[in-house]
């Protein structure tokens, strides 16, 4: 049989207890060629964190010592707080995929403002500056609001996740004729010319030990793909590896409602 590829993530307790987690990422080699296979993907993306739960809950039915006990039991609550969000995303991504889009009349700004409040807070309001640009009713469109919420909100997310610190995000909007965008660019880490292709597929990482430790699924950006295609329009990043991203979410022009149309069934 092929090598098998381990990926080792080691995480000092206390007294001298180490968690290390291996996963087995032969297994996703081969998973990722067989990317139809979904359920798959799905099974080792559980598998993780609920075989790590496992093993530490057996670590503490031994231990006595307090502190050992609380570092475990908070890597449990970790480790399923992972599982449980790998689940949600889950469940987004195929609400996504399957439910007629609802015909919501939206304020691009307050999606906006939303994501970019979210962003903040995600950080502790410390590490990264999250800026938005635009004003309240400049783009008014016909859309699935909770969709444009979802997807918005995974760009700035990432942006703020993958910045470094005293990184600058920031979120433009603007329309033409064509098209309305919506823009998230940061300072962060960048994406490597060859994975810019792969990103938005389900569960693909470039950097899986960070996309851990941060919390990363590795759907956002699937989420985020979907919902343009949703509503007719796609979503494209440029990236310099270290120096930042930018991600534009597209959406054709034809979605934009005049303002001034609106009658009192705006729902806004
Ligand atoms: P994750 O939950 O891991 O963030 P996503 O689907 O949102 O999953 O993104 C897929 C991968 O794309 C991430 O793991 C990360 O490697 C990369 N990525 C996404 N957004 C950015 C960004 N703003 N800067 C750098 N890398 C990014």
């Amino acid at each position: 049989p092929p090598r098998a590829s381990l990926e080792l993530v080691a995480e000092p307790l206390a007294d001298g207890w180490v968690l290390v987690t291996v996963d087995d990422v032969s297994d996703r080699t081969r998973i990722d060629a067989m990317r139809t296979d979904f359920v798959a993907n799905i099974s080792h993306e559980l598998k993780t964190p609920v075989g790590a739960i496992a093993v530490l809950a057996e670590m503490l039915e031994d231990e006595t010592d307090p502190e050992v006990v609380a570092r475990v039991a908070s890597r449990v609550v970790a480790e399923s707080h992972r599982a449980v969000t790998t689940i949600d995303d889950l469940l987004e991504l195929s609400r996504i995929e399957s439910t007629r889009l609802a015909d919501d009349i939206v304020d691009l700004s307050d999606i906006v403002d939303g994501a970019v409040a979210r962003g903040r807070g995600a950080d502790g309001g410390e590490r990264v500056e999250v800026t938005a640009f635009g004003a309240k009713g400049d783009i008014v469109l016909r859309a699935d609001r909770r969709q444009l919420t979802s997807a918005i909100g995974n760009l700035v997310e990432n942006a703020v996740k993958y910045s470094d610190d005293d990184g600058v995000v920031q979120v433009r909007t603007r329309a033409d004729d064509r098209w309305v965008e919506v823009m998230v660019s940061d300072q962060g880490v960048g994406i490597p010319t060859r994975d810019l292709d792969r990103v938005f597929e389900r569960f693909y990482r470039v950097d899986r030990a960070r996309s851990r430790e941060t919390g990363g699924t590795g759907l956002g950006l699937s989420i985020v793909r979907h919902v343009a295609s949703n509503h007719g329009g796609e979503c494209v990043v440029s990236s310099q590896e270290g120096e930042g991203s930018t991600f534009v979410l597209r959406l054709p022009a034809s979605l934009v409602v005049d303002a001034a149309d609106l009658t009192d069934t705006n729902e806004s």
